[in-house]
């Protein structure tokens, strides 16, 4: 295998001169704070080697990268019951698009839109209290990536909480279908919290590393999923994984990738690696535009594709 830190120093470089380009998310206040002129990247290998370049240490809000992990919880607790209430196809759609819902009675189109995404929480809330869910996610998380200093940003949760009409509209709309359980605050309370969740790049690919390596983490020796979970939340990954964006993610980088509107997006080298990148300036359709272009640039040199030898 190419060496890794030399690639990640010169994408690093080159990203430079191009730090603040894109458009910090601003629909969430919390996050329209952030100093755009941001980039952190982690590479961490299934031999359990990690590489970093630039702010890899620095903590920002995973939002819709927890919808991954939430997803896996859902999955182990439900199986695949967890397809009876939410779909598996790309939406073609914006992340927050209600359209499709009412046509489609309810069903959310993947797991990994929002209103997806909430349908999932509302999986794991069953027959817990919100608190205990959401203490349920965290400790999940930890467990992956082996680090008990994870932990819920607050005032991001609170900050998403005042604002997030769109999720309650989702919501409502969901519940009045009869595809949500739970009164909407709690299952929102969840998602709000599970979306607030701060990590940094080596986190988070250390948390990911389970899905590069067949369902086990090669770090802990923890067995995580089967190899058949892990090979269909990737496929999730990559056909649902950016939203309106997944065909041009799959095109350019060719690897299964889970994107938030804090910056971030963790993707899965399957047999090689987990990769984190962050960087806050986000493109059209809600991905961090610098870690999309890293990404493609890391894949290309390092010749790693699901679609290709
Ligand atoms: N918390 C965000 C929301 O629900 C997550 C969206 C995202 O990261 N794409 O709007």
């Amino acid at each position: 295998m190419q060496n890794i830190q030399p690639v990640i120093d010169s994408i690093y470089d080159i990203m430079q001169s191009r730090l603040g380009e894109g458009k910090v998310a601003d629909y969430i206040p919390e996050l329209a704070k952030i100093d755009p002129k941001q980039f952190g990247m982690a590479v961490t290998t299934v031999e359990g080697e990690t590489f970093v370049a630039g702010n890899a240490q620095t903590q920002f809000s995973i939002q819709s990268i927890s919808k991954v992990f939430m997803l896996t919880l859902a999955l182990g607790k439900t199986g695949e019951s967890v397809w009876k209430r939410v779909g598996r196809e790309p939406s073609g759609s914006a992340f927050n698009s209600i359209v499709q819902l009412e046509r489609e009675s309810g069903i959310p189109r993947n797991p990994f839109v929002n209103a997806g995404a909430i349908v999932v929480t509302d999986m794991v809330l069953a027959g817990h209290q919100p608190r205990e869910a959401i203490g349920e996610l965290l400790r999940f998380i930890r467990y992956l990536a082996d680090d008990e200093t994870i932990s819920i940003d607050n005032k991001v949760a609170q900050s998403e909480q005042a604002t997030g009409y769109r999720n309650f509209a989702l919501a409502n709309f969901m519940r009045s279908f009869g595809n949500l359980h739970h009164p909407v605050e709690h299952t929102l309370g969840v998602y709000f919290h599970q979306c607030a969740i701060s990590m940094n790049c080596v986190q988070l690919a250390r948390a990911g590393l389970f899905l590069a390596n067949r369902g086990r983490n090669p770090i802990t020796g923890h067995s995580v999923v089967s190899d058949r979970r892990a090979r269909r939340i990737n496929a999730l990954m990559l056909t649902c994984g950016h939203y309106d964006g997944s065909g041009d993610f799959a095109y350019h980088v060719g690897l299964p990738g889970k994107s938030g509107v804090g910056g971030g997006i963790l993707v899965v080298a399957p047999g090689k690696a987990s990769v984190a990148v962050w960087s806050p300036g986000l493109n059209e359709v809600g991905n961090s535009a610098l870690g999309s272009e890293a990404l493609e640039m890391l894949a290309n040199e390092m010749g790693w594709s699901v679609f290709g030898a």
